[in-house]
């Protein structure tokens, strides 16, 4: 970096303070990044969410305000200095640059109160914080001052060195291809770090040479990747989630155009480096001994499309300032705007997937496939007949295992980049002990074999599918508790005993020297609970110790014969004879499982994967979609009434959301409803979870996204949403196949209108349920109640409806007439026949589920194909059928309120059922079809979302997701 840029940038970050925007006493040039620069005094002073534009005021500010008594505020924030001799220095400043303004701001007003010279009333901390989150303009407040000095300190430090502005896109890929194939969790996992960490390479050369502000996405302030470089991170577990996208946006100095080529050179080649670094450390550590090793080394090197794309700044420029205001105000009343800025943004956008998607699949040889992806040659499957490959890979297995190391299991070859994923968390022990600074050590390979061979580093443990599984109580366990027969105090909370506490049990023991306990039941049944759980401890030992700890061994479907046991282990029976595990150890594991089941139920064998992210967030941050009218952002009614164009400051605002969200909100909420977290970055979520938790653990996370203001920060705000996948599944399914599915509905969800959760439930004997739904119907307890009316038949009957009710409609609705009226009045039949309500309150129970029944259905995503159409004889254009569907159905976050409500369903079922959902519908097609029509359509479009609703309940009920 140029000493005179580096200078600059310190300089330009103590130009600016919130006394002086106050004041408007500002350069021209910070106010030319406004979205639209206004004169006049502020009366109060607060915050737009720079999305939603909802407000959020300052009062303590304002407060001062009022009183007259602006001339304090420049005594609060004079003076605040620093110094950094080099770029690392620099970085720490400006990545704690908001605490330590508060901290100084906060001494600063305690002694201003002393002397007397603010009032006492005024709350400190409440004021620094303020001051630390001012608007960046007062009149126009859609984004905070420390956003804007970023680019403003950029841009700066750009003129004063003569250099010119680049806007840089970069972008690895594929990314989906290489995350899905996996066999594990430790592969998926594996998979999304791994491009985590290359990404990350790319932009710790960006920061290292233009300052970490000039990171604009993903936004470097508190990314546990940045902090753990510059010796910031406190707590390394923070680096385990990999939350970097693998698209990034950032504005650097260029000051002779060859430099360009050569900060692409260096990305590219650095990238390429650590990937080759990791596999060749994985071809030692592993002891590969095939031969044409070059070969490998080239295909490592061609996997990754690396595409950096580079405009220049100056194009957007001129609409700053002056400029941009004189021309949003000619636009006046007139449609749309886009500023350069967007409509640039843009053109990176598409010219970075556009390149990416240019270049050329590497050429493979001809030969056996890796069996983990499926993709290239195996590592050599290009030289060797099938049985010599297959011998020598068996030989690689068995000469790991007896280093006491399970990487590879029986029956795989892999090829050199699957070879290196699975070696990553190896790397990345390495890595996050701070032992490896990057994988191209030379002596990477010596330090794992050392670490690893002694002990000095285990790998993460990774949690299996099946240990996320069993994480969910069983009913019976559930049961238990509540009658305080059997249960575990933890956090002082009763809570029902897992087959996951009974697996944590196991382990507890194992690794401690006397043997010990860790599960304390509680309840009438815990000795001999107990008694039961001692005798699965000590029958298992053997298998975890000589093997390892592996929870399918819960599973008694896996203890039939020795070869299924085996099995699990990647091995066959003989390696179990082996290690002295035979059919005595086997059955006595069965017997102590089968003892345990009969206290709280086999364990789960379901798991669930969520898939999610934000809708339109290209649109969002380019400005097409989502955006107000400058006047809601401003103070003032002198701003025209154009939609607010998107600069790069709110696009910094914007992204310093999406890290709040990715970095601190989704791990958190991820931990509370025990799920892995396989990756948060921007706005995308993924992650593996207990059945009964994925619904409300998805359901939570788009509530959390879609916040305003949480204090002074702010999330992605009310006008946005999510739209989420999940998939409950077998332990057994593959797990590449589990993923392409979870794709498919977060697709499906997307498709539907976005806003909206698609859920799949895949059974083990291959049937496939899935429903698309409003997020809506989880936020009151229509859903939940609904769900606790129904039991099946063995069960007792009191006061519940029969699940037989679920299958009567599933497989009987469809022959329903399509008539509205008369599809209520039959399901209302429906469920008078299959429930036992009390007589004296019989028809108010019945009215009352009747009423859940159509709020869930009224919330189901529905379409009608054409040739639904053609059948009943109508001959109308689908696409004009199914838009006035979504428009009553689809919940529209831009719209401030919901159509309806579950009251208004209550209401209309009482009162008149005119006023339902699927009349509007009905009303709507009239215009379009003619009356009869519009009716059968309506009928058809009711019948679907009842079956849909009846699915849903069927899905949940399978999950066990509880009130
Ligand atoms: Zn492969």
């Amino acid at each position: 970096m140029k000493s005179e840029y580096f200078n600059a940038l310190l300089e330009a970050y103590l130009e600016i303070n919130p006394s002086e925007i106050l004041s408007g006493q500002v350069p021209d040039d910070w106010k030319a990044l406004s979205s639209f620069p206004l004169e006049g005094e502020p009366t109060k002073i607060t915050l737009k969410h720079p999305i939603s534009s909802k407000e959020k005021e300052l009062t303590e500010t304002t407060h001062i305000l009022a009183e007259g008594k602006k001339n304090v505020i420049k005594e609060i924030v004079g003076d605040f200095d620093f110094s950094a001799q080099n770029i690392e220095e620099f970085a720490k400043f400006w990545n704690d640059l908001p605490e330590k303004l508060q901290e100084f701001y906060k001494d600063r007003i305690e002694n201003l109160k002393k002397e007397g010279k603010l009032d006492a009333s005024i709350d400190s901390e409440t004021l620094a914080k303020e001051l630390v989150h001012f608007p960046a303009d007062s009149l126009i407040p859609d984004h905070d001052w420390l956003s804007r000095l970023d680019l403003y300190a950029t841009i700066k430090a750009a003129e004063k060195t003569g250099a010119k502005l680049y806007f840089l896109r970069f972008k690895i890929s594929p990314v989906q291809g290489f995350i899905g194939n996996a066999r594990t969790e430790r592969d998926l996992w594996a998979g999304s770090h791994m491009l985590g960490y290359l990404t990350y390479q790319a932009i710790s050369e960006i920061w290292h040479e233009y300052g970490p502000q000039a990171v604009i996405f993903p936004h470097l302030r508190g990314q546990p990747f940045f902090e753990f470089e510059i010796g910031l991170l406190e707590d390394k577990d923070e680096l385990e989630i990999a939350n970097i996208p693998n698209k990034v946006l950032a504005i650097i100095s260029v000051w002779e155009r060859e430099s360009l080529e050569d900060l692409k050179g260096r990305i590219e080649s650095k990238i390429i480096r650590e990937l080759k670094g990791i596999f060749n450390a994985a071809w030692e550590f592993y002891g590969v001994n095939f031969e044409k090793k070059n070969i490998y080394e080239k295909t490592i090197e061609k996997y990754f499309t690396i595409t950096i794309e580079l405009i220049p700044f100056e194009e957007v420029k001129p609409v700053f300032g002056k400029l941009l205001r004189d021309y949003l105000t000619t636009l006046g009343q007139k449609a749309s705007v886009s500023t350069y800025y967007s409509e640039l943004f843009m053109i990176l956008d598409q010219l970075t997937d556009f390149r990416s998607r240019e270049f050329e699949k590497v050429k493979q040889p001809e030969g056996f496939k890796c069996t983990l992806c499926g993709e290239h040659v195996a590592i050599g499957g290009d030289v060797l007949g099938y049985f010599e490959l297959r011998m020598k890979w068996e030989d690689l297995r068995k000469n790991l295992n007896s280093r006491g190391i399970y990487d590879i299991k029986s029956k795989e070859r892999l090829c050199p980049l699957c070879l290196a994923k699975r070696f990553y968390p190896r790397f990345y022990a390495l890595w996050k002990a701070g032992d490896v600074k990057s994988a191209y050590d030379e002596d990477l390979a010596r330090k794992v074999k050392e670490y690893f061979e002694d002990k000095i580093l285990n790998v993460k443990r990774f949690e299996s599918v099946s240990e996320v599984a069993i994480k969910r109580p069983t009913r019976k366990a559930v049961d238990l508790c509540k009658e305080s027969k059997l249960y575990v105090t933890g956090n002082s909370l009763k809570r029902p005993i897992t087959w996951y506490d009974i697996f944590m049990d196991i382990l507890e023991a194992l690794s401690s020297k006397y043997g010990g306990s860790f599960l304390n039941p509680g309840g009438t049944l815990a000795s001999s609970f107990s008694e039961a759980l001692r005798k699965l401890r000590t029958a298992v030992s053997p298998l975890f110790k000589k093997l390892s700890p592996n929870i399918e061994v819960l599973y008694k479907e896996n203890l039939r014969t020795l070869d299924s046991l085996a099995k699990i282990y990647g091995l066959n029976s003989t390696d179990l004879m082996e290690k002295g595990i035979n059919d005595r150890v086997r059955l006595d594991v069965l017997e102590a499982i089968l003892e345990l089941e009969e206290f709280i139920g086999e364990p789960p064998k379901y798991y669930a994967i969520l898939k999610m992210d934000g809708d339109n967030m290209g649109k969002v941050i380019s400005g097409t979609k989502a955006v107000k009218p400058l006047r809601d952002y401003s103070l003032t009614e002198n701003a025209p009434d154009v939609p607010r164009p998107v600069t790069p400051t709110v696009h910094i605002a914007i992204t310093r959301s999406l890290s709040k969200f990715a970095v601190e909100k989704v791990p958190n909420l991820s931990k509370a409803h025990r799920a892995e977290l396989i990756y948060a970055g921007g706005d995308d979520v993924f992650a593996i979870v207990p059945t009964d938790q994925a619904v409300q653990l998805a359901y939570e996370l788009q509530k959390e996204f879609r916040k305003d203001w949480e204090k002074f920060d702010y999330l992605q705000g009310s006008t946005r949403s999510m739209s989420a996948g999940i998939l409950a599944v077998y332990y057994k399914e593959p797990l590449y196949s589990a993923v392409r599915k979870v794709n498919e509905l977060e697709h499906l969800a997307k498709e539907s209108g976005r806003n909206a959760l698609a859920i799949g439930y895949l059974t083990h004997s291959g049937n496939y349920y899935v429903i698309t739904v409003n997020w809506r119907i989880f936020s009151d307890d229509a859903v939940y109640d609904l769900l606790r009316s129904f039991v099946s038949e063995t069960e007792n009957m009191k006061e519940k409806i029969s699940t037989r009710f679920l299958y009567e409609v599933l497989y009987g609705v469809d022959r329903w007439p399509n008539d509205p009226d008369a599809i209520i009045q039959l399901l209302r039949y429906e469920i008078m026949r299959h429930s036992n309500f009390r007589k004296e309150e019989h028809e108010e129970r019945i009215l009352e589920k009747l009423t859940e029944i159509l709020w869930i259905a009224r919330n189901v995503r529905a379409k009608v194909e054409e040739k639904e159409l053609n059948e009943l004889g109508i001959s109308t254009d689908v696409g004009r059928v199914n838009e006035a569907i979504s428009g009553v159905i689809v919940d529209d976050p831009e719209k401030d309120k919901p159509l309806d409500s579950f009251e208004k369903v209550i209401s209309a079922i009482k009162e008149s059922e005119e006023k339902l959902w699927i009349f509007e519908i009905q009303e709507k097609l009239r215009g379009l079809v003619g009356g009869d029509v519009a009716k059968s359509i309506a009928g058809l479009v009711l019948k679907k979302q009842i079956k849909g609703a009846v699915t849903l309940i069927k899905i949940l009920r399978e999950m066990e997701v509880r009130a």
